[in-house]
């Protein structure tokens, strides 16, 4: 059992090294509660603070951990579960990258064995579109493309690097980040698995587990974060024409106050981002937003669904995540479940630090 392999357990060789194993998943998911135990804190530590916990001090289970998590994760098959999972799998590692790659060549002598960014490179088969630098890295700009595109900030976005015949150019340190998108792919990739009864059975005390720790986050789910650039496209094109001054009907009016009232923006707040146009009506933005919010009324409105916004034509610019949601309050929560938490900066912040 190599030591390499149960703290990356996403490389082909560690689950080449697990398929060799005698012991089937069935049989460990039977009789080794100490790895259903280590799979479920896997989850947990994601669903918790987006981190898989400390490792168990027995590589064994450390390893064979990993596999039973990917089922357990399969078994409740919900989007969000998936993505936090793979996210926290992926921080993971790129943090024990950073680690191992930074010590010091005579402490390597003496310790296990370790990852290299050339075996790394390969591990993903983008060694060859990737080449040293004298300060950093050159990216191949498909490559670069395939990678950084979930990428938020606009650090990432194309138009802000510096790019030079096909290749786009890494300060040091940032190739990591491109190796870590590649392991949150590898490891969504394929899930949920298709899970065969006799190990559904087996993990089933362990699946309620993790289902219920994913319904009490979702209880205590209270969004208080406002990142425009990820709001829904239907949110995006109804704030974008109040900022221009265009006249919006009561239903979409309606329809971008309760989404911003949803995410945790106060009156004043939604005022104020109302405001960039002279010819916007403060009082009766006011009057609405604490309509809509309960203070003026009986009733606290929520934001349409979907196939609202669609029936009064407010659905516009659909992408592929709409296709995956009914409302646009679960594109947002998705949007900020699929984002590294120190990715986000709330409007609020900017607009503060701005001032
Ligand atoms: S599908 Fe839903 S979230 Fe997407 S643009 Fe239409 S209304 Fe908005």
């Amino acid at each position: 059992m190599k030591q390499l392999h149960a703290r990356y357990p996403f490389l082909q060789s560690a689950r080449e090294a697990v398929e060799g194993m005698t012991v089937t998943i069935v049989e460990i998911v039977r009789t080794e509660d100490e790895v259903v135990k280590r799979a479920v804190e896997r989850i947990e530590g994601a669903l918790e603070d987006g981190t898989i916990g400390e490792s168990h001090r027995r590589d064994r289970v450390e390893l064979l951990s990993y596999p039973v998590a990917r089922v357990l994760v399969s078994l409740v098959d919900e989007h969000v579960l998936t993505r936090k999972y793979a996210t926290a799998e992926a921080r993971t590692a790129h943090d024990r990258f950073e680690y191992d790659l930074n010590r010091t060549v005579e402490f390597k002598s003496t310790q296990r064995e370790q990852v290299t960014l050339d075996t790394l490179l390969r591990e993903f088969s983008i060694a060859s579109g990737v080449r040293k630098t004298s300060n950093g890295s050159a990216v191949d700009v498909g490559t670069y493309l395939d990678l950084a595109a979930d990428k938020r900030g606009d650090e990432w976005r194309l138009v802000n690097r510096e790019l030079a015949d096909g290749e786009v150019f890494l300060a040091s340190g940032e190739v990591l980040v491109l190796i870590r998108q590649a392991v949150k792919q590898r490891i969504e990739s394929g899930l949920p698995l298709t899970v065969p009864e006799e190990i559904a059975t087996g993990l089933e005390t362990a699946r309620e587990r993790v289902a219920e720790s994913l319904a009490e986050l979702d209880l205590m789910r209270d969004i208080d974060t406002v990142v425009p650039e990820m709001f829904p496209p239907c949110m995006r094109a109804l704030l974008d024409k109040v900022q221009k001054g265009d006249h919006l009907a009561h239903h979409s009016r309606f329809a971008i106050a309760s989404f911003l009232t949803s995410i945790g923006m106060s009156t004043d707040e939604i005022v104020e981002l109302f405001q960039v146009n002279p010819g916007f009506g403060e009082e009766a933005t006011r009057y609405q937003v604490d309509h809509i919010r309960g203070d003026t009324s009986p009733t606290e409105y929520s934001t349409p669904s979907c196939a609202t916004m669609q029936s009064y034509g407010d659905c516009v610019n659909m992408d592929n995540l709409c296709e995956t949601i009914a409302h646009p309050m679960a594109y947002y929560e998705a949007k900020l479940d699929d984002t590294d938490e120190d990715e986000i900066v709330d409007w609020r912040e900017r607009q503060s630090s701005d001032a």
